[in-house]
């Protein structure tokens, strides 16, 4: 059979039927058996009465979930500023070993991707790279506004606005990405707004943050605890409230990146019962794995921002989860190197943890623990798909969709190995050493090509992820 019209049968596969995709309401999940055929990378048939196996290769799914390929919507490869830490190939093939099928890229390292020369710069690292689909994000900021139609056009999947003011000692790697004073805001979201894609924002208020932190600095506070504090609940809730009304204003399709704490979601779900629309929450797991105690007791690997909170907010972004707040997540994988997060300033390490590996591995287990369904999981790759505009091609197991597919072991119950992780960064991963995990991607396919099993990446298959671009129609 020749090679450009390669067949894969998935027999067996346990997939999740949507409520929304039922004839009539159901309170258990729904769980079907079916074979599912690929043809040219396209899911070309799903039967539950079984298919002919006639297929070049045939892959017996077992007692295994087959779920639809995970979309991270935001990640920091950082490709190709800084190699030590990743790049799109080690950072693709950390994606796909978490069953990932879909990243999108945020805009800062160096160069960073708000400006017409930047973007193509990102563009330029991709073809032949990467083992998972990239979209990539352009940054927008009060001084790079009039870059931004033009990155659109580009074709970025979204753009990414921080509410406050850079980090310190990282300004060159955030140029164009940033507005936090209000005029800064509706200049920035109302030109975001023209292109019709999502306007991603990291929430934290600058003006509290700022002098919170500054207040420290003058005690010469240099602990983990002094850093949780510059960093509080109130800041976030501050600064999605504003940017929820300039967003209204300005007509711009916001999100609100890593929502960490119960004070924003019950701020989020009110605003979606009272029918704001265009209006959405990324989740993120390092919230549901730690609270404030491990990011004392883990240090500086786990500085992070927002920071991670209490047990009381883990419940509420379970809750979220459940009835929908949290729209979809996203990992916030942001590698950084052993050497920088054991530099001696405390306030200037960089934040960021390489989460990309334990992302789904982290929802999975609150399947096992019963405390979400396994259909929330499958519905968020459906509504990221939906919302950044590559629906109903991705994000869903149905004819006619590509095949971005994770087989999933429910029942396995592992200990997390850092050493066994992919990325570049690993000795900054070793914070999720020990955490006690059930439920685990065990193989990865990629526009119907198979680039994971068991943890194991299909070097040859490098280049099989495509450049997703993101659609300017809602
Ligand atoms: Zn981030």
């Amino acid at each position: 059979m020749p090679t450009d019209h390669f067949s894969t049968l998935i027999s067996n596969a346990r997939i999740v039927v949507l409520p929304e995709d039922q004839d009539g309401a159901s309170d258990s999940e729904n769980i079907i058996s079916v074979d599912v055929l690929i043809k040219d990378g396209i899911i070309e048939r799903i039967s539950a009465e079984g298919l002919p196996k006639t297929a070049d290769v045939t892959i017996d799914a077992g007692t295994n979930f087959l779920l639809p390929g995970i979309i991270d919507t935001h990640t920091h490869m950082g490709d190709p500023g800084f190699p030590q830490r990743e790049d799109f190939i080690s950072g693709t093939e950390a994606a796909v070993a978490g069953g990932v099928t879909t990243i999108f890229e945020m805009p800062s390292s160096i160069p960073p991707a708000s400006s017409r020369e930047g973007f193509s710069t990102r563009l330029a690292r991709i073809e032949g790279r990467i083992y998972a689909n990239i979209g990539l994000y352009g940054g927008a900021g009060y001084d790079n506004t009039s870059e931004i139609t033009a990155i659109s056009e580009m074709g970025a999947i979204g753009f990414k606005t921080y509410l406050m003011r850079p980090p310190l000692g990282r300004e060159k790697e955030h140029v164009g990405m940033h507005a936090f004073t209000q005029d800064q805001m509706e200049a920035t979201f109302s030109r975001v707004s023209k292109t019709s894609k999502p306007l991603v924002v990291h929430a934290e208020d600058d003006e509290m943050v700022s002098k919170l932190s500054s207040d420290l600095v003058a005690q010469h506070k240099d602990d983990m605890a002094s850093i949780l504090s510059s960093r509080p609940k109130e800041a976030e809730l501050k600064a999605v409230e504003m940017g929820v009304r300039i967003a209204q204003n300005t007509g711009a399709k916001l999100t609100i990146a890593h929502v960490s704490c119960k004070p924003v979601v019950d701020f989020l779900r009110q605003q979606k019962k009272q029918g704001a629309n265009l209006l959405y929450a990324e989740g993120r797991p390092d919230y549901l794995l730690f609270t404030e105690e491990d990011a004392i007791r883990l240090g500086p690997k786990l500085k992070t921002f927002p920071p991670v909170r209490t047990k009381e907010d883990r419940a509420a972004i379970v809750h979220a989860i459940n009835d929908s707040t949290i729209d979809y997540f996203g990992s916030d994988h942001a590698p950084r190197t052993k050497s920088e997060k054991e530099s001696q300033d405390l306030w200037r390490i960089p934040a960021g943890t390489p989460s990309i590996e334990i992302m789904l591995r982290t929802l999975l287990d609150l399947v096992s623990k019963k405390l979400i369904p396994l259909s929330s999981i499958v519905g968020m790759q459906r509504r990221a798909a939906g919302i950044f505009g590559l629906g109903p091609l991705r994000g869903r197991i149905a004819v006619g969709s590509k095949a971005d597919l994770v087989l999933i072991d429910l029942k396995v119950k592992e200990k997390i190995r850092s050493d066994n992780f992919h990325t570049k960064s690993k000795e900054s991963a070793t914070i999720y050493d020990d955490l006690e995990l059930t439920g685990k991607p065990v193989m990865t396919i990629v526009n119907g090509k198979l680039v994971m099993k068991d943890n194991q990446i299909f070097k040859q298959v490098i280049g099989t992820g495509e450049f997703i671009q993101g659609k300017a129609d809602l």
